[in-house]
């Protein structure tokens, strides 16, 4: 690597770049350091030009530095800056999260406590499997005290006390807790065995290695001359310790970080490693940093108003010196199609009205993923590039596609795709060879793939199935004819309630220990959701079969599924949890389902521990003070998540904004259209309900309409029945407009 500019011009302009007390964290050598302040203050420049001051200024070997950030994305990004920084690539130079780091030297260093260097790291899902086999080895397979996911989670935390099983065992006072123990053991000897290191080993293996066996630990000590941590509030006890274990002997650590901004402590992160940091090093300098460089007035003065409300915290002042800006803007709507109506529009006048806004420099946060697949819908029939951020698409996770599966082979019952993907789930013990048999068979007869699974019998001598697989693929097709009776019976919803329920699919979702499953069976009810909300839109005049509808529902999806996979990339609005957001900046933020039980969430609304909604607030000050421009609180007045309506209050969070930071915006229905109007919007009391105009004139093609704004004009088309349907009108002065019937006031001349 060739330095693009020697020592002293870096310097110079480190101090243009970085403010004194920035300036003064990233330059200190003295021994360790902590950079405790609020969010966008620069904690991560910091961090970001220390790395570069120590190399080019300080002259250390690239090799000699350990930089750790939160996601791997925090740590390409940081390459990134680093390496424009130095004018090149720095080789040999660390940066990754604690896991990605602890794998690092457990492949290279591990075998001197006996792991081998090609073993592989269990996720949940295999963590799950693991447990169960534990138990059942431990003939406790019956048990049903604990789920598998209970056992785990005490694993974990045991693990985390760094507490093998005899030390576990050895505490355990009941008999329940020895269960554990003996659970805990089984589990540790499958792993070994499968040479396979769990989230936690990863953590806790490496630091015993480093801890246990000097000859290695000496080589990380020697070569990690400083250590940079970023986000420190989220570092658990393990996490800790190891970077303990590393400064030990030159204490050349610089850790940075947010109290207010630890979001992680159901995840065993302890936000007492920063507030108490100086109990673990001596001679501590902390730095605070003041000023923020990232969010206007009004936001800054929003969140720091919001956070005031949490008792256990380090106070900080936080200001800029930025625009004023816009209040955050609170917008109240009816419910949660609007909601996403609302958010994807407003999107759309920035990004075509006087901000220009790109849509990359927009993002929707919400609390849950199961809140994303209306704002997906709507982005799609908008024309919105978007990107998922944290998760698949809702139509392209595996539980939606499984039961969408289900669904297409009852409607065609020679869908091979589908019904290789389900014929199995829940096992009927029909192996891959044995569908494959089927599946010929049936070519070669030139039926069904579905209708040869019902002839098992008949056509299972041909195909040389075994008496077992006939009888395996009997019921599956069994199942298909019951649905086909119940078709003309049931509105297409409970068809797949039913399909859902009598498969059995839902049963192994909820019996799998697998905590993943826990969000597919929420998943899988949104989907039951989003066909009962389909089936009720439709206004066709001849009420149509369960079937026909099921049809088009497959089809709208088939639809929003192309529109995912052309706009993966580019310019693409940005869907994700507020979790998934930290560390990030966007100039525009939304804040989606500002409710109680839902933002707060539910459990800690319930809670009677204040921490749990303390935790909340904290996420909530974590998404607001990722924007920069603009921020927007939304709230509906009913919310059917799952599958159930409820009537809902606004967020307790949005009342702890200061009110001179926050101002209601009212839906100005007049403007929502698909036109490229600017934002106007209309300041009013707060408590004005929202108004919502309906009309029930029908338009058909032809008629003639004016428009409050565009005047007078033709209808061209109308898509859709009712208030949900879209018209196309050309109009006299500004040319063809799609407008929402519901929205457009339209009136006829
Ligand atoms: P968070 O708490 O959200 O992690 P942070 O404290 O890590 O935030 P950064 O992300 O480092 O803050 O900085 C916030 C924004 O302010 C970034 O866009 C960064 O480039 C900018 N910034 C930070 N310090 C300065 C500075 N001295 N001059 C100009 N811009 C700055
Ligand atoms: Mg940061």
């Amino acid at each position: 690597m060739k330095p693009k500019s020697n020592a002293s011009e870096f310097l110079k302009q480190m101090q243009r770049d970085l403010n004194p007390p920035q300036y003064e964290a990233a330059t200190y050598t003295g021994g360790p350091l902590l950079v405790l302040a609020g969010a966008g203050s620069g904690k991560t420049r910091v961090i970001t030009y220390r790395v570069a001051y120590l190399i080019s200024v300080l002259g250390l070997a690239p090799w000699n530095v350990l930089a750790v950030t939160f996601t791997n994305k925090a740590a390409r990004e940081m390459q990134e800056r680093v390496q424009g920084l130095l004018g090149g690539m720095p080789r040999g130079l660390w940066i990754g999260t604690f896991h990605s780091i602890c794998a690092r030297i457990l492949r290279m260093d591990g075998k001197a406590i006996g792991i081998d260097p090609n073993f592989v790291i269990y996720d949940t899902a295999d963590q799950s499997a693991a447990v169960k086999r534990a138990r059942a080895q431990c003939q406790m397979e019956k048990d049903n005290r604990v789920t598998p996911a209970q056992l785990l989670y005490q694993i974990s935390r045991a693990k985390n006390r760094f507490e093998g099983p005899d030390e576990y065992a050895a505490k355990a006072d009941s008999p329940f807790d020895q269960d554990v123990a003996r659970i805990y053991a089984e589990y540790q000897k499958i792993l070994r065995a499968n040479r396979a290191l769990d989230f936690d080993d990863l953590l806790l293996e490496c630091v015993r290695l480093i801890r246990s066996v000097s000859s290695v630990g000496d080589v990380y000590r020697k070569r990690f001359h400083h250590i940079l941590v970023d986000e420190y509030q989220d570092t658990n006890i393990p996490q800790s310790l190891l970077v303990r274990e590393l400064a030990r002997g030159h204490g050349q650590v610089c850790v940075v970080g947010d109290d207010d901004q630890s979001i992680y402590r159901w995840r065993g992160a302890a936000v007492e490693n920063i507030l108490f940091f100086g109990r673990d090093y001596a001679d501590l300098k902390t730095v605070r940093l003041e000023q923020n460089y990232r969010s206007t007035q009004m936001i800054l003065g929003a969140a720091s108003g919001l956070i005031q409300h949490n008792k256990s915290r380090h106070v900080k002042t936080l200001w800029t010196e930025g625009e004023t800006g816009e209040k955050a803007g609170i917008v109240r709507l009816p419910d949660e199609h609007s909601e996403a109506y609302w958010i994807c529009g407003q999107a759309q006048r920035l990004h075509e009205g006087r901000e220009k806004a790109a849509y990359g420099d927009m993002a929707i946060f919400y609390r849950i993923n199961a809140q994303s697949r209306l704002f997906e819908e709507e982005c799609a029939r908008r024309g919105i590039p978007y990107t998922i951020v944290g998760g698949l698409a809702f139509y392209q996770r595996k539980e939606i596609k499984d039961v969408l599966a289900f669904a297409r082979l009852l409607l065609n019952p020679a869908d091979v795709v589908s019904f290789e993907r389900i014929v199995n789930i829940p096992r009927r013990k029909l192996g891959e060879k044995t569908v494959q048999k089927l599946i010929h068979t049936a070519g070669d007869m030139n039926i069904p793939v579905l209708e040869a699974a019902r002839r098992a019998n008949e056509v299972g001598a041909t195909a040389g199935l075994s008496p077992a697989s006939r009888a395996g693929f009997e019921e599956f097709a069994n199942l298909f004819e019951h649905w086909q009776s119940l078709a003309g019976r049931l509105p297409a919803y409970e068809l797949v309630e039913k399909i859902v329920v009598e498969s059995g699919y839902m049963k192994l979702l909820e019996e799998s220990p697998d905590p993943q499953d826990e969000a597919r069976v929420e998943n899988v009810k949104e989907l039951i959701n989003s066909v009962a909300l389909f089936e009720e839109k439709l206004e066709t005049p001849a009420p149509l079969d369960t079937l026909s509808i099921l049809q088009q529902y497959l089809e709208n999806i088939a639809l929003i599924s192309d529109v995912d996979q052309m706009n993966e990339s580019g310019d693409a609005l940005i869907l994700m949890t507020v979790h998934s957001a930290k560390g990030l900046e966007f100039p525009y933020v939304f804040m989606a389902g500002m409710e109680e039980g839902l933002f707060p969430y539910r459990r800690a609304v319930e809670s009677p521990h204040p921490e749990d909604m303390e935790e909340e607030r904290r996420l909530c000050y974590v998404g607001i003070t990722r924007a920069k421009k603009a921020v927007y609180l939304t709230y509906a007045d009913s919310r059917q998540l799952y599958n159930l309506r409820e009537k809902t209050l606004p967020s307790r969070f949005i009342d702890e904004i200061p009110p001179k930071y926050r101002e209601h915006i009212i839906w100005n229905t007049d403007l929502d259209s698909w036109d490229n109007e600017p934002d106007q919007r209309e300041e009013q009391e707060e408590s004005v309900p929202h108004t919502r105009s309906r009309r029930d004139n029908r338009f058909s093609p032809g008629d003639m309409v004016t428009h409050r704004t565009f005047g007078f004009g033709v209808v061209l088309e109308v898509d859709g029945e009712g208030d949900r349907s879209y018209i196309t009108v050309e109009f006299q002065e500004v040319g063809r407009k799609v407008l929402a019937q519901q929205y457009a006031k339209l009136r006829k001349v």
